[in-house]
């Protein structure tokens, strides 16, 4: 990694040696200086940006488009005036796909393209760079103020290759980070990460006085459904679960694996009553859903207990009462909704 970008270094260096010699100003000092930039960028987001800056700046060009494919699913990130369909086109034709996901992504050009017209216009000019790496294909979109001069072109190629290692090296860091805070199983978050994420927004949810409430649920007599299909038609189930209650929550709320068939749901911004609501819905959802293995169809249900944040009680404190009604809701005789009612009357902060 390290080297690969050292190489390049050199090789920059190099060519910007004989620009000089050949009388062509360009400072090579400000272009290593973005490559370092667009290198050190902790996310997605700002290494773009310090490639459209990049570009924008030593060559005038702008970055009209990136799109990434990251094993099954592709990425498109368009800055909007340029969102028309000729262009959807262009992209869809490099990927032999339809299905990418589009976001409107507002890259650091200084002076970004201004009307539909003028996109349409400026696409004639459009360039297109492809990135492989060893776990993404990826292509960045450009459109040129000017005919390419050569010193130009070789400027571009030094940008290109060091976005790819910086790519690379992103990935490999988001793989890290998922394999330290995903269940491999169910994919949600594992333990550590909800503890972790957790204790951040019930500390946010304390300072801004909102609410944020939890559900704790267990599939039912799951060991019934190992003993009879088997363990892995049992991992199956846990699977699905979990699909289906992430399919229902918003971007804001998370699903953790608490333990083996016990899952934790954090809802921040979510008051006690929208909670209960929710459980419910996710209730009658997986006592409704039905798993097709082989020849046999099986069914499931979860038990689930509700509690919300209130003064007094801190992190282990909320998932205590989550499970004790977790725990009276299997009482009670399971596939059922336990919330945390008494103590919801003195839920004040
Ligand atoms: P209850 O309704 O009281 O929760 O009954 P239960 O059978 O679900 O609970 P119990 O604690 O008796 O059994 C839980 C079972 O879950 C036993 C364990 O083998 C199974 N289990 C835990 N983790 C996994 C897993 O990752 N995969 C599979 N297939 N089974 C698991
Ligand atoms: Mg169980
Ligand atoms: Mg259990």
């Amino acid at each position: 990694m390290t080297y690969n970008f050292k190489r390049i270094f050199d090789h920059t260096v190099k060519t910007m040696k004989t620009f000089y010699t050949t009388g062509i100003r360009i400072d090579y000092k400000t272009l290593c200086g973005y490559m370092l930039n667009i290198n050190q960028s902790q996310d997605f987001e700002s290494l773009l940006d310090g490639v459209a800056r990049c570009l924008k700046e030593l060559l005038g060009y702008e970055l009209i488009g990136f799109v990434i494919k990251n094993g099954e699913t592709i990425d498109a990130l368009i800055d909007s005036p340029v969102s028309n369909r000729s262009f959807f086109g262009i992209i869809e034709e490099d990927f032999f796909s339809q299905n990418i996901d589009y976001t409107v992504h507002h890259f650091d050009n200084a002076s970004p393209v201004q009307d539909q017209d003028t996109a349409a216009f400026k696409l004639k000019n459009l360039l297109s760079y492809k990135l492989t790496g060893n776990h993404y294909d990826a292509r960045i979109y450009i459109i040129p103020r000017q005919k390419l001069l050569n010193y130009q072109c070789e400027t571009i190629n030094i940008v290109i290759r060091t976005i790819g290692i910086a790519l690379e090296n992103h990935i490999n860091m988001k793989k890290l980070e998922n394999a330290a805070t995903i269940d491999p199983l169910t994919n949600c978050y594992n333990r550590r990460a909800l503890n972790r994420y957790i204790e951040h927004d019930i500390a946010k949810a304390r300072r801004h006085k909102t609410d944020l409430s939890v559900i704790m649920f267990d599939l039912d007599y799951f060991k019934k459904t190992n003993d009879a299909y088997g363990h892995l038609a049992g991992d199956n189930v846990l699977q699905e679960v979990s699909k289906t209650v992430q399919s229902k929550i918003r971007k804001s709320d998370y699903l953790a694996r608490y333990g083996g068939e016990e899952f934790i749901l954090v809802l921040p911004n979510t008051k006690f009553s929208s909670s209960i609501e929710l459980a419910e819905k996710l209730r009658n959802k997986i006592e409704n859903f039905t798993l097709r293995l082989d020849n046999y169809i099986i069914n499931t249900t979860i038990s689930l207990g509700v509690a919300t944040l209130r003064s007094g009680i801190d992190r282990d404190g909320l998932m205590m009462e989550a499970d004790k009604m977790l725990y009276m809701a299997k009482a009670n005789g399971r596939n059922i909704v336990m919330p945390n009612t008494r103590v919801y009357a003195t839920n004040i902060f």
